[in-house]
């Protein structure tokens, strides 16, 4: 007998939480399940602040795919995505292709550079494992090498461009950072500078002012300048141009400030808006009933046909209903639509400081900052049970 081939392109958020539910639910000969991701690790992007900004440890956010599958159930193949054909039902993959009946694309996001010259070029950003190691070693790099050219003190400035959720944790973490390096390279804390610019005519958009003046005070009192309102209207090798004329002179731009879908998706020919699938009510891209799309790479509206930020919380919510309607499809049953049920977010602000709206409530400083700590482990524990929650625990 033929059993139907389902393909999930992407481990993050999506996609392990949809071959988690399908390992679940699927009897041994009910299907052909692959996962196909570029690593053989699954990354918390939530938690790559930290490690970018030398706080934490990489290994600390990221967990290898075999200990989360059950490989009885789910084949994985460690490969990037280059092509989706999704008429033909293929994949491109970098070293061979697949094919599949039913196919879940959860390739995540990407960095938007709205254009803005230079961006691409020369800043960094907090994506995966790998590029956030790199930013931490460059962040260290700049105090080394000042220590051996000290007129060039723009290597003491660190720009981060975008004052959304990622922008404020990651200058939060690299705030902390900052006065252990400088003991570390008998630096004068006086002359490093941390500049967060935002384009918007606040910081943290979607939170209430109440919480972003808080944020603000918080990073302010730990050394955090900031732009907001302010553009940038260039990037360059040696700092970055803005609106308003002055130029900020620095080694080091981390971006993060705008996230759009995989452009894999767009080449696919899929009806997008900056890269992300507008999905029907089941997560099924439209006129192709059999290509689900969950995460970064879609798009999902709520009430008054407002877009869903894009968020680890919605990717994890759409994969166990697109795991739920695959199943279906599959049994001939009945799909269910898909209802995002918002818990609330929570900004961390480094050590020991957070913000958060969590059910309605308000939370900032300590408890918030248990609060965010509570949100990652309940999440360890949705994926890998208490074995991973103690692993995690104990790096
Ligand atoms: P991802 O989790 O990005 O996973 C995509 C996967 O696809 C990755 O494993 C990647 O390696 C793989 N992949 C990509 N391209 C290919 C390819 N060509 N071939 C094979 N594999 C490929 N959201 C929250 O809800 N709360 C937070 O606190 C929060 N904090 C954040 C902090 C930071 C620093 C960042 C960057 C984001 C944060 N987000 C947060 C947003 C959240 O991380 C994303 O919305 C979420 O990761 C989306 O999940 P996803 O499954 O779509 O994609």
């Amino acid at each position: 007998i033929t059993v139907p081939k389902i393909v999930i392109l992407g481990a993050g958020y999506g996609g392990i939480m949809t071959a988690i539910k399908l390992q679940k639910e699927l009897g041994y000969n009910e299907a052909n399940v692959t996962l196909v991701n570029k690593h053989d690790y699954h990354y918390m992007t939530t938690h790559l602040h930290m490690p970018a900004a030398g706080t934490g440890n990489a290994d600390q956010a990221r967990v290898s795919i075999t200990r989360l599958i059950d490989e009885f159930k789910i084949d994985f193949v460690k490969s990037t995505v280059v092509q989706i054909k999704a008429n033909e039902r293929k994949i491109i993959l970098e070293d061979g292709s697949l094919s599949f009946d039913y196919l879940v694309v959860a390739l995540g996001g990407e960095a938007e550079t709205f254009g803005i010259p230079g961006l691409q070029q020369h800043s960094l950003r907090i994506r995966s494992i790998n590029s956030v190691r790199f930013i931490r070693e460059h962040i260290r790099y700049q105090f080394a090498r000042y220590k051996l050219e000290p007129e060039r003190s723009d290597y003491l400035t660190f720009v981060v461009g975008g004052a959304g959720f990622t922008g404020i944790e990651f200058a939060g973490e690299l705030a902390d950072r900052i006065p252990k390096l400088c003991k570390q390279f008998d630096v004068d804390p006086k002359l490093v500078k941390l500049v967060l610019i935002e384009a918007g005519p606040t910081a943290l958009p979607g939170f209430a002012p109440e919480l972003a003046d808080y944020a603000m005070k918080v990073l302010a009192h730990k050394g955090v300048t900031f732009k907001i309102g302010t553009a940038i209207r260039e990037c360059r090798a040696d700092g970055v141009v803005l609106a308003d004329g002055e130029t900020v002179k620095s080694a080091t731009v981390i971006w993060t400030g705008g996230i759009r879908g995989n452009r894999l998706v767009e080449q696919a020919g899929f009806e997008t808006v900056r890269g992300r699938v507008k999905v029907d009510a089941f997560l099924r891209a439209q006129e192709k009933e059999h290509v689900y799309v969950v995460g970064d790479c879609s798009l999902v509206t709520g009430p008054q046909d407002k877009p869903y930020p894009p968020t680890a919380q919605l990717a994890i919510q759409q994969g166990a209903a697109c795991a739920f309607n695959l199943v279906a499809a599959i049994r001939g049953e009945a799909p269910r639509e898909f209802k995002f049920s918002g818990k609330g977010v929570v900004a961390s602000l480094g050590k020991g400081e957070a913000i958060g709206i969590v059910l309605g409530k308000t939370y900032k400083g300590g408890k918030a900052a248990v609060m965010k700590k509570l949100i990652d482990l309940r999440y360890l524990y949705a994926i890998g049970g208490i074995p991973l929650v103690l692993r995690k625990m104990r790096l």
